[in-house]
């Protein structure tokens, strides 16, 4: 993404780096269309987003329960699932959570649609581990924003591009940081965390965008959430002489930088 600024960052996609098989769809997104399905019982919503979401370049399949999504699913794996919360028979929840279950599915992320005081259960949908979270009515413009906002953190997230600063390098397929031979012990939101800042070197981000990027745009984590997190990636980092690279900008917020 900022290509010209990734110049004190080596980017090693033939070291170490596997090919990226399991998450294939996301790949050939950049080829082709991407499929979209979209599970939801209210035909004039599925007619609203067939329209809207066709004329923003998705192809939309629809399926009015989780059994008709199952067979849709079966047939084509989509690149993201709108999911309504209430349905007949097995309820989106419940369908969110099956679809985290399964091997071919639990990558696919998940946007939730929900009627006003659902709002309680929200917590408890990005729990089950939707990406995303739409309260109705919402505007037709509003989902394509957070559609395209989650596609695109997945997709980088995806890349299975080796990142490498020095002997520090990042393997988002492997899951594994490493300085040399060494094995960085690191969390999975530490993980999250350290490859969007060396997807993004030399710039600064407020918490607000951190928290955007790397949670994703729900509102239930808090800013400070992050000066956690960043002092638990130092932590990890400072074991192998690497916690420079996080450095805190006063009053704007953090930068990922290869300059002390
Ligand atoms: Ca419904």
């Amino acid at each position: 993404m900022q290509r010209s600024t990734r110049k004190n960052v080596i980017v090693n996609s033939a070291f170490r780096c596997i090919p990226h098989l399991s998450i294939s769809q996301i790949d050939a997104s950049f080829m082709s269309k991407q499929h979209i399905l979209l599970i939801e019982d209210e035909a004039p919503i599925r007619e609203m987003l067939q329209i809207s979401l066709t004329k923003a370049g998705f192809v939309l399949e629809e399926a009015a329960d989780a059994r008709q999504a199952q067979t849709a699913i079966f047939n084509r794996l989509p690149q993201l699932i709108l999911l309504d919360w209430m349905l007949p028979g097995m309820s989106g929840i419940e369908f969110a959570y099956q679809l985290r279950k399964e091997q071919h599915t639990r990558e696919i992320p998940i946007i939730l649609l929900t009627a006003r005081g659902e709002e309680n259960d929200k917590v408890r949908g990005l729990e089950v581990g939707a990406d995303d979270y739409v309260t109705k009515p919402f505007s037709p413009r509003e989902l394509i924003a957070r559609i395209k906002a989650v596609l695109r953190r997945v997709s980088a997230f995806n890349s299975g591009e080796c990142l490498q600063v020095d002997d520090l390098i990042l393997d988002p397929v492997q899951h594994r940081v490493t300085v040399g031979a060494e094995e960085v012990a690191i969390g999975p939101t530490e993980f999250r965390l350290l490859h969007f800042f060396m997807q993004h070197p030399e710039r600064v981000y407020s918490r607000t965008q951190v928290l955007d990027q790397v949670w994703g745009s729900n509102v239930y984590i808090e800013e400070r959430t992050v000066d956690v997190h960043v002092l638990r990636l130092r932590k990890a980092l400072a074991q192998h002489g690497y916690e420079h690279l996080v450095q805190t900008v006063r009053g704007v917020g953090y930068r990922f930088s290869v300059r002390k």
